[in-house]
């Protein structure tokens, strides 16, 4: 398929959904398609980190304890949101005006976010600010429940996996090359705890909807999935001209 294809100049609204396991790279792959469509990107785990960053500054989460009934209250009062970074030209989560898109990334907030996440209040507010902020436009976004809960009629919807000791060492180099000093079996450890969490809660467990592609990017460069994604995209694209 050609790289020049012009998807930014399609009329179609577009709606695709990539779901799947943590540290597959989700973000950065849908990322890079909506920056080639031109169109917005919504890195939903974010709002889901930003809520715990919440948790854990009110001190309604520490070790066992939740503080759920704070919680639930405090939620209509939390402002979660995105900006452009001029300089990256990336979408950034901002938590009541404050940008705190390092902060989500700690290893803290990989501790609580899937209990936070399975809190049924927690997760209609995100559905609901998600399903407004894809109202009318073209999007991509990823999670673990955009193309089974959030948008079940995208257009196209990705699952995406890879191995967990290729995904701890994605992460694990992520980490180093912040700077940050962290051992490879934490980082393993965290990822496969999170994968169990998200795969068996009741609520919106992470599922690999009926209708989407299998994406295991394990052995896969970045430009190898464009390609493989822009072939799809053009199919549809190509369905919706017709
Ligand atoms: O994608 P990321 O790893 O940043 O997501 C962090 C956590 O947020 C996930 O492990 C999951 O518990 C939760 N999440 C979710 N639903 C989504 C996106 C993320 O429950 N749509």
């Amino acid at each position: 398929m050609k790289k020049d294809t012009d998807f930014a100049g399609m009329k179609k609204k577009m709606i695709i959904a990539v779901d799947g396991y943590s540290s597959c790279g989700k973000s950065t792959f849908a990322k890079m398609i909506a920056r080639e469509m031109n169109c917005i990107f919504i890195d939903s785990g974010a709002m889901y980190r930003a809520v715990t960053l919440w948790c854990i500054r009110k001190k309604f989460v520490s070790g066992s304890y939740i503080d759920m009934q704070s919680i639930v209250e405090g939620l209509e009062s939390i402002n979660v949101d995105f900006v452009m970074n001029p300089e990256t030209n990336m979408y950034e989560i901002l938590l009541d005006s404050e940008n705190i898109e390092t902060q989500i990334r700690s290893l803290d907030v990989a501790k609580y976010v899937s209990e936070i996440s399975q809190i049924p209040e927690v997760r209609n507010r995100m559905v609901e600010i998600q399903r407004k902020t894809g109202a009318g436009r073209s999007i991509v976004m990823d999670g673990r429940d955009i193309g089974t809960v959030v948008f079940p009629d995208a257009d196209i919807k990705i699952f995406m996996t890879a191995s967990v000791d290729i995904r701890a060492q994605r992460r694990y180099d992520e980490f180093k090359a912040r700077g940050i000093d962290i051992d490879l079996d934490e980082v393993r450890n965290s990822i496969v705890a999170r994968d169990i969490a998200d795969e068996n809660r009741d609520i919106s467990p992470l599922r690999r909807a009926g209708d989407a592609i299998v994406l295991d990017n394990s052995r896969m460069t970045l430009d190898a999935q464009m390609s493989w994604i822009r072939e799809i995209i053009q199919k549809k694209f190509d369905e919706g001209r017709g």
